[in-house]
């Protein structure tokens, strides 16, 4: 049932609330981060000072972690650039290639993927088998066609909670 497929496993308001400490105990040692309105607002060119924080912290606890994008472009490639970390772009999730190349390229084992769309985030890495993170989005104007999916995205998680799948919003 599609319920079960965009059905987060854990839900936090951000990312600051996912710690090294939670992955570690939780056999994580991968996770893969969505970009926009996830890692940083869509309308933002730069990642804030707290999101590169939690990015050295994340290393620092000996958590890998890559970034992944639908878009592409100049955006994309500074924001790459100041972070320094591995990206799959144009990765058109939710189908299935960008996962299996960050699974080839992570070299298997468990990887957390965390993002905010159901749509694509969710249910792309969760067709995979992956274990998902939902995060509110940052709010950042979105393209026309998110907004298409936000309203089916938004009529599914009243749908969720109504049949007590939705995780409750925690600290991980
Ligand atoms: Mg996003």
């Amino acid at each position: 049932m599609i319920c079960e497929r965009i059905c987060p496993d854990y839900r936090v308001k951000s990312i600051f609330d996912i710690s090294p400490k939670w992955l570690k105990r939780n056999g994580f040692t991968k996770i893969v981060v969505d970009l926009d309105n996830t890692l940083l607002p869509t309308d933002k060119t730069v990642v804030g000072p707290r999101a590169m924080t939690w990015i050295r912290q994340m290393h620092q606890g000996g958590i890998n972690v890559a970034l992944i994008s639908n878009n592409a472009g100049d955006r994309v490639k500074k924001i790459t650039k100041q972070t320094q970390l591995p990206i799959i772009m144009r990765a058109m999730k939710p189908l299935p290639q960008a996962y299996k190349e960050i699974e080839k390229a992570f070299g298997g084992g468990k990887i957390l993927f965390i993002g905010d769309q159901l749509f694509t985030d969710i249910l792309g890495a969760k067709r995979r088998g992956h274990t998902t993170v939902w995060v509110q989005s940052l709010g950042g104007k979105e393209h026309w066609m998110t907004n298409i999916t936000r309203k089916l995205e938004s009529y599914y998680i009243d749908k969720l909670i109504a049949k007590g799948m939705m995780p409750k919003e925690r600290t991980l």
